[in-house]
């Protein structure tokens, strides 16, 4: 019992003397000053999903296999080529970026994006039908002191930052 007193105490101090390394060190930290600093993306970074409905064939497999069941499939008639078909919606509350309904689209109907980070007012607007699938996320530029960083891997560190 006084042994696992001692360890969790002595488990506490050191939690403590990390946190203030971190505090009297900015040198070493490993978070970015996000909105200020923004990491580039890999290309095939999953993000927000964006829908060509000229090319969906309405088969339903996006839905089938998404493991959140985020995606309903809505019939839609194009405004200007009066085209009818079934195609997804898809609800962000749900979905978990797992890309999966992309790499079974068999017709490359749905693409990733690499916007990740959209703000929405109100629940409902996570809820994207199948006309805004189309016209895809949107989100405000970033502010004019924003910069771009890189991430690396460190041996030490683990993460570090370079301006890009
Ligand atoms: S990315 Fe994954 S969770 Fe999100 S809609 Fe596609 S299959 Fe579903
Ligand atoms: S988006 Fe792709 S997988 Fe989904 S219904 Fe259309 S063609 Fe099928």
């Amino acid at each position: 019992m006084i042994i696992k007193i001692i360890n969790n105490f002595y488990h506490h101090i050191r939690a403590i003397l990390i946190g203030l390394k971190y505090l009297l060190s900015p040198g070493i930290r490993i978070t970015l000053k996000y909105p200020d600093e923004l990491p580039i993306l890999p290309e095939n970074y999953r993000g927000m999903l964006k829908l060509n409905n000229e090319l969906c064939i309405s088969c339903g497999l996006c839905s089938q296999i998404c493991p959140a069941g985020a995606i309903n499939l809505k019939l839609f008639e194009h405004e200007q080529t009066k085209q009818v078909g079934r195609h997804p919606e898809v609800d962000y509350k749900r979905c978990i970026f797992c890309g999966f309904c992309i790499d079974i689209c068999p017709s490359k109907a749905l693409e990733l994006t690499r916007i990740h980070d959209a703000a929405f007012y109100v629940e409902d607007e996570l809820y994207y039908e199948v006309n805004r699938l189309i016209i895809g996320p949107k989100i405000d530029p970033p502010c004019m002191r924003s910069k771009y960083v890189i991430s690396e891997i460190d041996e030490v560190r683990g993460i570090v930052y370079r301006n890009a």
